[in-house]
């Protein structure tokens, strides 16, 4: 996995594209705790469940179906909001989410992504596979750690952040230029 801070980069970097103007702090948080969620199951190994099965480490947690059911939950508890900011806050951290699994699948260590569960169990990599996978717990706090982080920055980090500014920039121009 990229480290937590990686993926709340990507959330946030998701929620300045894409969130509803008015909503973007509420938006971006609920984004990056959406996006860090899923590493919860590496739980899974202290209880001694398989990484290879759907409720292991970059299973079910890490499914387009979970993201779905975030974007469902939350879309459920902001009733009050117009119809489309309630839909596009909903949609971000849908996608908050699913950004998780799709940075998993970019890395080059573990196992892939169940992207399907629970209704296929297949884990994914991505063909291209540049960010190097972090070492889980205290082991994170070496060279390695270090190596990883810069990884990070560079095949996430940095993209983001020229994404979120770039897009930050062209939902601000006036309608009509
Ligand atoms: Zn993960």
């Amino acid at each position: 996995m990229p480290t937590i801070m990686t993926h709340a980069v990507a959330a946030v970097s998701i929620s300045h594209a894409l969130a509803p103007r008015s909503y973007l702090p509420t938006t971006s948080m609920l984004a990056a705790v959406a996006a860090m969620v899923p590493d919860t199951d590496v739980a899974a190994f202290r209880f001694g469940i398989s990484y290879g099965g759907m409720w292991g480490h970059r299973g079910i947690t890490h499914s387009l179906m979970f993201a779905l059911m975030i974007g469902i939950a939350v879309w459920g508890y902001f009733g009050e909001l117009p119809q489309r900011e309630r839909l596009q806050l909903a949609a971000c951290v849908a996608l908050a989410a699913a950004s998780h699994g799709m940075l998993d699948a970019f890395t080059n260590g573990g196992r892939g992504v169940a992207f399907f569960a629970p209704f296929d169990h297949t884990r994914f990599f991505f063909p291209y596979t540049p960010i190097d996978v972090s070492p889980i717990g205290w082991a994170f706090f070496s060279n390695r750690g270090v190596r990883v982080l810069l990884s990070e920055m560079r095949w996430v980090w940095f993209p983001a952040l020229l994404l979120a500014i770039a897009l930050h920039a062209i939902r601000r121009k006036p309608a009509g230029l």
